[in-house]
């Protein structure tokens, strides 16, 4: 199994002829549903196939109840804490070329802490995976992954949104690091005070970029997703046997991308699901899964029910 520690947000979207001016009123078309990259990455996880525990904070509003009977209908055990403070909200707006404007109402997520990940470790029990991200706070997730490391369980973070800060402590406790390109190149700076273009990043050829990796989390795998590229992953190069490269591409399959909201978590948690699964497959056939399976997330529009369903991806890749 596998235990996401992370965020829910109701998403408010409003889809617009072009964004509007500060003091401007404009109409748009509007739809809500639910989000969050914590949330997103657990129905990934468990649309994959991986029985899945959901750590993470909400309120006492409607915005919790949708939050608990999405999990309820998905099957993602849930490690709510409950606090008097709205649910994460996300008011996005999108324009007709699919530009966006987005302000996070961070809200309970604010509130998730280290006492309460404390207070549910025993429900990590025989989950094999812990995969975070940084919408909730840093405790919270480093008392995760020192539970995890404790039972010798493997690491994933997710080291998103961009601008969030990364512990040493917390990358010390890390197995795999998924940054995009942009997260890639922004903790790049952050750690090494390195300059990397994120636009070019997916140029560069795999020498340089596994270096780059080696820089950013020397004892780990990092994994960087490249969008339409696929993946781009550096291991450390004591831990594999002779002959075998320290870095891989995978490509991602040709798919009908309308929606690209959310590939990135699709990706997180269908890798976290895969190494649950099956631990011991080659790594190659681990990332493999999880790009087509975010691939396929793009088909669709929206993040957390836009992942798609293991039969889905059957019929459509004959696994
Ligand atoms: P993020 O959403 O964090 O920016 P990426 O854009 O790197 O993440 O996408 C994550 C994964 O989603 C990719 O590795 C790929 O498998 C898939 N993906 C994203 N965009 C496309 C696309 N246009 N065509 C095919 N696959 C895509």
């Amino acid at each position: 199994a596998v235990v996401v520690i992370g965020s829910f947000n109701v998403d408010h979207v409003w889809t617009v002829d072009r964004l509007p001016r500060p003091g401007e009123t404009l109409a748009g078309r509007y739809r809500s549903g639910p989000g969050g990259k914590g949330f997103n990455q657990a129905v990934a996880a468990r649309r994959a196939g991986a029985g899945t525990r959901f750590a993470c904070a909400l309120g006492r509003d409607p915005g919790a109840e949708l939050a608990l009977s999405l999990a309820a209908d998905e099957g993602i055990e849930m490690l709510a804490l409950r606090v008097d403070e709205a649910t994460g909200t996300a008011g996005i707006q999108v324009d007709a070329t699919g530009r966006n404007r987005i302000v996070i109402g961070a809200g309970a997520n604010a509130r998730l802490d280290a006492a309460h990940i404390g207070r549910v470790a025993d429900r990590f029990e025989g989950a094999r995976v812990v995969l975070a991200q940084l919408e909730t706070p840093v405790d919270a997730v480093m008392a995760g992954f020192a539970v995890a490391r404790d039972r010798g369980m493997a690491t994933i973070l997710n080291p998103a949104p961009a601008d969030a800060g990364v512990p040493d402590a917390l990358w010390a406790l890390t197995d795999f690091a998924t940054p995009n390109e942009t997260e890639f190149s922004m903790q790049l700076k952050r750690c090494c005070g390195l300059e990397v273009d994120a636009d070019t990043l997916a140029a560069e050829p795999d020498a340089s970029l596994h270096a780059l990796c080696r820089r950013l989390l020397p004892a780990g795998t990092v994994i960087v997703t490249l969008g339409a590229a696929g993946v781009f992953a550096s291991r450390p190069d004591a831990a594999l046997p002779d002959g075998d490269p320290a870095w891989l591409r995978v490509a991602a399959p040709r798919v009908e991308a309308i929606d690209t909201t959310g590939a990135g978590d699709a990706f997180n948690g269908a890798l976290a699901a895969a190494l649950s699964l099956a631990p011991g497959r080659a790594l190659e056939a681990q990332l493999r899964d999880a790009v087509r399976f975010a691939s396929l997330s793009t088909e669709k529009a929206g993040a957390a029910l836009a992942m798609p369903l293991r039969s889905e991806l059957r019929a459509r890749f004959a696994t």
